[in-house]
């Protein structure tokens, strides 16, 4: 049965942080299995896949290159074991360098190559047919990021235009790998389409384009439930905020309903993770956890609750919490919440225990993963874009409702 991507993908494109174990990936796993077994509505919660992870396919090749030395068939069948991704894990295979740098002329042979940064940061061109079975095939990554080049406000206009061409030629390439016998479109994977359009005209141009590709390649919609192909908006990380909402709400408006639509958010702000699940995104890709707790910042908030009425988060470096014998925050379930205080918190991260960090990644995934469900289960617009417009009062104008239903187009 195919796994459902969960509305938050913990992007590990910085490389797995070192606190995040086994152990831990564990217990956020349990955790998700506990939730759904109890006696919530458990119809709309039924999957762990509420933990899905964002990985860089490029951390693979070093781990790949070693195991072959021992055992090549280990290697195949066993690499996302290998990197502590279970079976149940929920995993996107992603490109890191696709969003740093246009490909390197000096490593890369054409223009059908994409260039990888393994996590020993060295640059390996392979062509894009090879990088797409290393995501499904040696990953077997759930939904895979077609490969693109970043195009941000300083980029000139040549490299723009360049970056829109290279993306309708790998779509294209894609789209014919996936459709072969052996490979992605089979048991469940799906391929994310790139959408790579910095302003408005270049996102519309872009999606019609996907449309057009996808469309070409034989799979007659993009929505629907068997479709094996969704949309992702690639560039959204450039945007100021409320351009980031607008633009999603449009690419949703012209995509139709339908169709799976994943928002690359990185280093987002809370309530513009709220705000964009709230204009259509059905999951958003961010790095928020591994952030707060590089800077020893707790979430703290009540995740069904009308506003965050409050600050959300708490700063547990504060030697006034060194006797607080709460927990990081009141009422949350998680693994941290339920045996420890923010007093030993306070603890171990002013110590540098290693410890203190792997607690607080596991309640930071925690908050974040059922704050962001909560809101992706709500029922309609009306009651999703209320709620965004609590939790991110800054976004308002990008919240407003809309005067009339977005028609998807034909
Ligand atoms: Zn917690």
């Amino acid at each position: 049965m195919a796994r459902k991507v969960g509305a938050c993908v913990l992007s590990l494109s910085s490389g797995r942080p070192p606190f995040l174990s086994q152990q831990l990936l564990q217990e956020l796993e349990e955790e998700k299995r506990h939730d759904s077994s109890g006696d919530g509505d458990a119809s709309t919660n039924a999957s762990p896949a509420a933990l899905s992870f964002a990985a860089d396919v490029g951390t693979l090749l070093p781990g790949k290159e070693a195991l072959k030395e021992h055992s090549a068939a280990h290697v195949e069948s066993d690499m996302r074991s290998f990197f502590g991704l279970s079976a149940s894990l929920f995993v996107v295979a992603q490109i890191r360098s696709g969003l740093l740098a246009p490909p390197d002329t000096s490593v890369a042979k054409g223009a059908g190559d994409v260039v990888l940064l393994s996590s020993a940061m060295e640059r390996i061109a392979m062509p894009l047919e090879e990088y797409l079975d290393l995501a499904s095939n040696v990953m077997h990554a759930d939904l895979t990021e077609c490969p693109y080049e970043a195009v941000g406000p300083g980029y000139s206009r040549k490299h723009a235009d360049r970056a829109l061409k290279r993306a309708r030629q790998w779509t294209e390439k894609a789209l014919s790998w996936w459709n072969q016998e052996d490979n992605g479109a089979r048991s469940g994977q799906q391929l994310l389409l790139p959408v790579v359009g910095l302003d408005e005209n270049a996102q519309q141009r872009c999606l019609e384009d996907v449309r057009k590709l996808a469309k070409e390649a034989g799979i007659a919609s993009l929505g629907g439930a068997e479709s094996s192909v969704g949309i992702s908006l690639a560039n959204l990380r450039y945007l100021d905020a409320d351009t980031q909402i607008t633009r999603i709400r449009k690419a949703r408006a012209q995509a139709g309903p339908d169709v799976m639509l994943y928002a690359v958010m990185g280093t987002a702000s809370l309530p513009q993770l709220v705000a964009a699940l709230a204009v259509g995104a059905n999951a958003v890709e961010t790095s928020l956890p591994y952030m707060l707790t590089k800077l020893n910042t707790a979430l703290s908030f009540a995740v069904e609750a009308e506003g965050p009425g409050g600050p959300l988060t708490v700063n547990l470096l504060d030697t006034r919490l060194c006797e607080d014998k709460a927990p990081i925050s009141a009422g949350c379930p998680c693994w941290a919440c339920e045996r420890h205080t923010r007093g030993y918190m306070q603890h171990l991260l002013s110590a540098k225990e290693l410890l203190g960090q792997m607690l607080l990644y596991l309640h930071n995934a925690s908050m974040l993963i059922r704050l962001l469900e909560h809101v992706r289960a709500l029922p309609s617009e009306e009651d999703r874009l209320a709620f965004a417009r609590a939790w991110a009062p800054g976004l308002s104008s990008s919240l407003q409702q809309s005067e009339t239903p977005p028609q998807p187009q034909v």
